[in-house]
């Protein structure tokens, strides 16, 4: 699929392009930007370019683009739908491109290089007494290029949105190599299509983004955080009303997890403490509130927890006292996904559906999974605060997991995203559609959409070169 007309004057002119440090083609050296972070898939390339500034990664497309070369953005590789390994291309890493341009407090906006690990841009926020509220598991190794590029969300979606909201403007090298300067900090700007949208989410197919000017938002004076017992997903659904409607809007956070998650994590990691273990609910949430003042937070939070007592929606719960507790139900929350890898490798779901329609989505979803694999532990959990529910069905206890998968994987992934489509959800709530979901996006969304979807990579990659294979197989 990719194009790779690669000739020693080729290889030639891009090292004098790049640089010693910017031209890797060592197998071992290759081999950490070859692996997907899972570990589960290899990709391919003849070499790696790492450039150091955007009139490096200009020089090196434009190069490409008169050779014929096709190639394949990447930033931490942390991505889980495999978007960003090559499968033969040249692999363009942004892990060079570390600068910070500009920092307005005033304008509440601040300029980097897409190479900028998310967990520094939060430190250099902070630094300015703001926040960045962009969070998840990787925030430690995923970059600002790959996290645009895959518009990431995370667990403070529900108060903040996703990168789409917070991405003011951008800068992008287009496969010709020319340079797209569109670093405005405007919050008003309608001067014709908002072009930024369209790099935004693209899985690196469209151009490569060199830097991105961000909102930087109020830092929360205080942060409360709770674990609650519920009953059942339509109790958590309307915790979540009440304590948006209690708090005037400043639920950070609302994931819900599994009796079964949570016992995976007390008995898979080691220093994870249950926040409530005299508990035996079939659900936990956590709840995190944001308040701008601490003046009266702690009775806003104490009215609310004892009047989701008193609505019978919370059987019993747990505030935490001290930032350590509130860092110990985060681990219960962060590591149920490692946790439940120990059972076995599950059938994963990264799936969304309306909030209000979430209680009935995991009841259908969970009839279905049993008609066809009635002994399959079913771990369902995540960001019920917008929507999205990692709905994964790992093996029953004592059959192995690549056998579940070969005689279950297809059959339960077909029956759960049916019923996604059917409750006018999404396959694919924050991953993206890299190659794994690449067919099914083609036969899922209408011919109308999917003619849209090609148009817009033919126009602007009409040879095709940018991360071929990855969301769309042919325009
Ligand atoms: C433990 C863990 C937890 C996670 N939790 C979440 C979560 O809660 N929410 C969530 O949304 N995601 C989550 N993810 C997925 C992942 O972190 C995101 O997809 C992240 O945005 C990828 O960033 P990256 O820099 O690693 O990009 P990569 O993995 O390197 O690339 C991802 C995609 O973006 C493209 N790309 C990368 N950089 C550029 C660029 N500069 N220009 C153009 N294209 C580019 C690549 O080609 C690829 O298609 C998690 C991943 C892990 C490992």
């Amino acid at each position: 699929m990719s194009q790779n007309n690669i000739t020693s004057k080729f290889l030639q002119r891009a090292k004098e392009i790049l640089g010693p440090a910017g031209f890797i083609d060592d197998i071992a050296d290759m081999d950490s930007y070859l692996s997907d972070w899972r570990g589960r898939m290899k990709g391919d390339a003849p070499f790696v370019a790492r450039p150091a500034n955007v009139e490096q990664v200009s020089q090196f497309m434009a190069l490409c683009s008169e050779y014929g070369v096709s190639v394949t953005p990447q930033g931490g590789n942390t991505g889980l739908v495999m978007g960003g390994l090559p499968d033969g291309e040249v692999l363009l890493s942004t892990k060079r491109l570390r600068g910070v341009r500009n920092v307005d407090p005033l304008n509440d906006s601040v300029t980097v290089e897409a190479g900028i690990i998310l967990a520094e841009l939060q430190e250099l926020v902070a630094k300015e007494g703001r926040l960045f509220p962009l969070s998840l598991g990787a925030e430690g190794e995923a970059q600002i290029g790959g996290l645009i590029s895959t518009n990431a969300g995370g667990v403070a979606v529900v108060k903040y949105g996703m990168m789409r909201d917070l991405v003011l403007g951008l800068e992008v090298v287009m496969p010709d190599g020319r340079v797209w300067d569109g670093l405005t900090a405007l919050r008003k700007d309608n001067t014709a299509y908002d072009l930024k949208q369209l790099f935004i989410g693209a899985e690196g197919t469209l151009g490569v983004i060199t830097a991105a000017t961000l909102k930087m938002l109020p830092a929360p004076a205080v942060k409360m955080v709770s674990w609650l017992c519920v009953e059942s997903p339509a109790k958590a659904v309307e915790l979540l009303a009440m304590a948006k409607a209690e708090t005037g809007g400043a639920v950070s956070s609302f994931e819900l997890m599994p009796k079964i998650g949570v016992d995976f994590v007390m008995e898979q990691i080691p220093d994870a403490r249950n926040p409530h273990p005299d508990a035996k609910s079939p659900w936990y949430i956590l709840m995190e509130i944001s308040f701008p003042r601490e003046e009266g937070a702690r009775e806003v939070m104490e009215t609310l927890l004892e009047k989701s007592m008193e609505a019978e929606l919370v059987t019993d719960g747990v505030l935490a006292e001290s930032e350590a507790q509130a860092f110990e139900i985060w681990k219960v929350r962060e590591t149920l996904p490692l946790a439940e890898k120990a059972f076995g490798k599950a059938v994963k779901h990264d799936v969304s559906v309306p909030v209000s329609l979430l209680p009935e989505f995991i009841e259908r979803a969970n009839e279905r999974v049993y008609k066809i694999a009635p002994q399959a532990n079913i771990i369902s959990f995540g960001h019920v605060g917008d929507g999205n529910m990692h709905y994964n069905v790992a093996p029953p206890e004592g059959m192995n997991d690549v056998q579940f998968g070969e005689n279950f994987g297809s059959e339960l992934t077909e029956a759960i995203h049916d019923l996604v489509c059917e409750m006018n959800g999404s396959i694919s709530a924050e991953h993206g559609i890299g190659t794994m979901k690449r067919d099914e996006l083609a036969e899922r969304v209408s011919d109308v959409e999917l003619d849209m979807l090609r148009a817009i990579k033919k126009a602007l990659d009409p040879d095709y070169r940018m991360n071929p294979g990855k969301v769309l197989s042919e325009i």
